[in-house]
């Protein structure tokens, strides 16, 4: 990477003095999103700078590193609470999703620019090669969160929407769910509350 790198950092003494310089300092500080918008500013100035253009996609990349490894440290959205129960918190669920989006999105913008930059050096092996990561994180996280999705969609299609415990409505995405298999194997849906009630007595 350090090699890739120097080869594509190509700028104007004038781009590097206002913009990367900058850039670079905020990134030693692992503050890559402020470093991603002092290159996008100086992407407006100087739309064709390949420097410029790499450091986008370099940050871009970065941010949705951190930002996916934050994800990481999530409380677990699915756990296994005894009695046969499975508790999903339905709201922590729909903000991971969030996040992932936004992470994806991220993403997309660093891709963006490498594609430029790749018009402008098509046979360059660095480029190709970084666009190569960004394609994969993105693919990974796109699968995690379908996959995280499929689970979220399906559950209320199997449970019904009404809690076992108490009759009412459950809703999905904002309250915390627990799925049992019932003793003829149906999937059941309760309220956390209203399951842990019941389990009690
Ligand atoms: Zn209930």
């Amino acid at each position: 990477m350090e090699n890739a790198f120097n080869v594509l950092l190509k700028c104007t003494p004038e781009e590097k003095k206002h913009f990367v310089e900058r850039a670079m300092q905020e990134a030693q500080n692992s503050n890559f999103p402020t470093a991603l918008e002092i290159v996008t500013n100086g992407l407006d100035a100087h739309p064709a700078s390949e420097g410029l253009l790499f450091l986008k996609a370099y940050f871009g990349y970065k941010v949705a590193d951190t930002m996916s490894n934050e994800l990481s440290s999530y409380p677990r959205i699915i756990e296994p609470i005894g009695n046969g129960g499975l508790m999903i918190d339905g709201a922590m669920t729909a903000q991971m999703l969030n996040r992932f989006q936004d992470i994806v999105n991220t993403l997309s913008e660093a891709e963006e620019a490498i594609n430029e930059l790749l018009q402008v050096n098509p046979k360059s092996k660095e480029v190709a090669e970084f666009k190569g990561y960004i394609d994969q994180k993105r693919q990974h996280l796109d699968q995690e969160s379908e996959s995280i999705r499929a689970t979220f969609n399906k559950s209320p299609q199997l449970a019904g929407n009404f809690c076992m415990g108490c009759q009412r409505t459950i809703s999905y995405d904002t309250q915390k769910v627990v799925f049992r298999r019932s003793a003829d194997s149906r999937l059941e849906a309760w309220h956390l509350g209203c399951f842990q009630s019941t389990a009690k007595n």
